[in-house]
């Protein structure tokens, strides 16, 4: 339950998540099973802190929200029942909101490519993904040879297909944005 002594932020974070930051004992379990924890610049069981402390520049500003790939295995480990995935989730969105402009700048673009690319035919083409990406982000060579592998291989189809039913994943998409 919110009480008078919570800040504003964890008010916030607790009406759009339903979930409930307070209820964190820093246990530490979130943090030490996090896959990119080496990466974070806060930690999963810092930002439950920072939040109770009101702290919103700092965690909308940080790499931390970005960096979660929403894995949920700090979710699943959590002793309080807390869905730590669904607080960073939160804090990206209103990290959006805000306006405030993303630490790790190209992993919101890569999220943009590959969501237009699933409203536009339901399925992920790497090419196409990939060339929007590179574009947009430009970071154009980076992963030349990765790419060059993966082809001789075969495990980049060229040509894209639409799923049977994309104009249903439109529809989903024009939805969610309603
Ligand atoms: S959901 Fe995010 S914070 Fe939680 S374990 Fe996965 S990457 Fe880490
Ligand atoms: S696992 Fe749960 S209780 Fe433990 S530090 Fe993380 S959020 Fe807090």
């Amino acid at each position: 339950m919110i009480n008078a002594l919570s800040t504003a932020l964890e008010k916030e974070v607790e009406e759009r998540s339903g979930e409930k930051p307070r209820l964190c004992y820093q246990c530490g379990k979130c943090s030490t099973g996090c896959l990119f924890n080496f990466a974070m610049d806060i930690l999963p069981h810092q930002v439950m802190k920072l939040v109770q402390y009101g702290q919103r520049e700092r965690l909308l500003g940080s790499h931390t929200i970005w960096i979660c790939a929403s894995c949920e295995t700090c979710t699943a480990r959590c002793p309080n029942d807390i869905d730590v995935a669904r607080v960073m989730d939160t804090l990206r969105a209103m990290a959006l909101e805000g306006g405030v402009a993303p630490a790790e700048r190209n992993i919101p673009i890569f999220h943009r490519c590959f969501l237009g690319n699933i409203q536009a035919t339901g399925r992920i083409s790497e090419p196409v993904l990939m060339g929007a990406y590179k574009t947009l982000s430009g970071d154009l060579f980076s992963d030349i040879g990765l790419a060059v592998r993966m082809l001789k291989k075969g495990k980049i189809k060229l040509i894209p297909s639409v799923v049977r039913g994309s104009r249903e994943v439109r529809r989903i998409f024009r939805e969610a944005k309603e």
